[in-house]
């Protein structure tokens, strides 16, 4: 992938971005790393550009929102405060879950990030995002186990849904009387008809983007 930065004279900082995958060109807006235009591999950067500038007016509301968005945020303080939070709680929660499902993963680490709300390393270290504290504990609970499911399957197969999925049907009926899982529990039955439940829980998670 290589990057180039291109200057609006509206719109400031624009990164423009050749992807061998995308076909099409496309453009981002990022609450902390502002515009981002991809364009296909063997396309021009000046055709980003000039798709840019035919949206500039799309685009500049788009970040305005973003930034809007960002400011009632919590940072600073708030930030060393759900740190102190995230590591008093989720790496015990983490090793209640693994004990209960049957999971030895290597190290936890709590981090501060807003492109992932976990990670698992091929040497089974964890790392969880300290925004997870903002997040219901079903929402929680279900990266918890998506990271540790990782420990069994390091991609996002069809093996890896069909045990995460299974880990969640018995996790969700194991809290069923938790007043936090219970708010949960009608979306999760609708989904079981329809998606996979981590479906449903993803797109819920999208309602708390990483700050
Ligand atoms: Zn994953």
């Amino acid at each position: 992938m290589i990057e180039k930065v291109h200057i609006d004279p509206v719109l400031g900082e624009v990164t423009l971005r050749k992807s061998t995958r995308s076909r099409r060109i496309s453009i981002r807006v990022h609450p902390s790393r502002g515009i981002l235009v991809t364009v296909p591999f063997f396309t021009p950067y000046a055709m980003g550009v000039a798709f840019l500038e035919s949206r500039r007016e799309w685009a500049r509301a788009a970040l305005a929102r973003a930034a809007a968005r960002n400011a009632d945020l919590p940072e600073g303080e708030d930030i060393e405060s759900l740190r102190a939070a995230a590591k008093a709680y989720l790496p015990d929660r983490l090793r209640l879950l693994a004990k209960q499902y049957g999971f030895v993963f290597n190290r936890v680490a709590i981090k501060h990030n807003t492109s992932n709300w976990g990670s698992c390393s091929s040497k089974g270290n964890i790392n969880l995002n300290l925004n997870l504290m903002r997040v219901p504990r079903p929402l929680q609970d279900y990266i918890l186990l998506h990271e540790l499911t990782h420990l069994r399957q390091a991609n996002h197969g069809p093996v890896f849904h069909a045990e995460l999925e299974r880990l969640l049907a018995d996790h969700f009926d194991r809290n069923r009387e938790a007043p936090d899982f219970q708010s949960f529990l009608p979306k999760i039955a609708a989904s079981r008809a329809q998606y996979p439940v981590s479906y449903t829980l993803e797109r819920a998670l999208k309602t708390y983007r990483p700050v």
